[in-house]
């Protein structure tokens, strides 16, 4: 492309397809949908590089563009346990449910992770799904190394350690592979070796995610946690190992499982949430060793992660009543009568208390 020429814009390129495909025959043996899709990536992320500020695009070499969208039907590409794509015709898949009825195939991906595929496939139906609203039994939680998690009811749950566990393992395979000659045979079958432990891992995370999320839902109504931003601490210190703990990723499945099971989730200010007295609103300063909240003001001692988790559904409480969120009406209704009224931290005694009877 001359030096002085203008970006092509994403019809321009559109437009030049069908003479690629003369040009490199290979192009006509993936559907033009496909290819469409790849130039509307492609401009997705240019205009993300100009107007939003993110990264100048990255090329993809080969093997980096991981997956394919077919992006429209038109009629139902599921036949059997069969899909049926443009070009690559009837290919079998563990289906692992049936289609609903009355909804409707929009698009599929296909993605390759390690060596094998998967086909996400989008639905669409006409349903209007009402946001979950705040009511019941209130947890605060709180996410850490020391601890994977900590509710304010007092549940601890130990920081899975796979990563450190599969850690050596990958260690190894990254080092055999290492030393394989690039574009070998052998290099190829210990990549796919280093990429299918690092897919059981995500696996074993997810997993790990969403049975802890389920165990919240099941014993809670509104779920409370901190809104930090884990990328920014994940270039400290514990990066790895908050990498490895996955904090974003589970607060987002947190969000996600509770909005299915009609559970109220909000997130709230991190700031100070394990430097403040849950019972009396002091400030104690603790560092990291410090593994108990002992208040000298009031007395009250308890593991430092259960206090940031009380003080974490403290400020939800308080957030969800000043916040003048629909909903509250029926929060109301249901014994939280005077919760709008007391902002005062002295009084949060007496809100744990009415919080208790009302649980179940
Ligand atoms: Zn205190």
């Amino acid at each position: 492309m001359p030096a002085g020429e203008r970006f092509p814009t994403e019809v321009n390129q559109l437009n030049a397809l069908p003479d690629a495909k003369k040009n490199f025959p290979r192009l006509g043996g993936v559907p033009s949908q496909v290819l469409q899709q790849a130039i509307k990536q492609l401009h997705r992320a240019w205009e993300g590089f100009q107007k939003i500020g993110h990264g100048f695009p990255r090329f993809k070499k080969f093997g980096q563009f991981k997956s394919l969208l077919f992006p429209q039907f038109k009629q139902s590409p599921i036949v059997g346990t069969s899909l049926l794509l443009p070009k690559l015709g009837l290919v079998k898949v563990n289906l692992h449910r049936p289609i609903p009825d009355g909804f409707v195939v929009k698009q599929v991906r296909i993605i390759k992770k390690a060596d094998r595929w998967y086909a996400s496939i989008s639905l669409q139906y006409d349903v209007k799904v009402s946001e979950p609203i705040p009511h019941g039994h209130p947890i605060g939680v709180d996410i850490g190394l020391e601890k994977f998690l900590a509710t304010s009811d007092g549940v601890l749950v130990k920081p899975p350690k796979f990563f450190k566990s599969l850690q050596s393992e990958l260690k190894l395979l990254q080092r055999r592979l290492s030393r394989k000659q690039k574009r070998s045979k052998n290099y190829e079958k210990a990549r796919i070796k280093v990429a299918s432990l690092h897919h059981t891992i995500d696996n074993t995370r997810k997993d790990f995610h969403f049975k802890q999320a389920h165990a919240l839902c099941d014993n809670a109504d509104m779920v409370f946690m901190e809104d930090l931003d884990y990328t920014v601490m994940a270039k400290g210190m514990f990066g790895k190992h908050i990498l490895d703990a996955g904090f974003g990723a589970f607060r987002t499945i947190v969000k996600y499982v509770c909005w299915k099971r009609d559970k109220f989730f909000s997130e709230v200010n991190a700031r100070g949430t394990s430097q403040e007295c849950p019972e009396c609103g002091a400030t104690v300063k603790k560092d990291l060793s410090v593994r108990v909240h002992s208040c000298p003001e009031c007395g009250f001692v308890c593991d430092r992660d259960v206090a940031s988790g009380l003080i974490i559904r403290n400020r939800g409480i308080a957030l969800i009543s000043t916040d003048g969120q629909s909903g509250i009406q029926k929060v109301c209704a249901d014994g939280y009568a005077y919760v709008g009224e007391t902002q005062s931290r002295s009084k949060s005694k007496t809100r744990k208390g009415k919080t208790r009877k009302t649980k179940g």
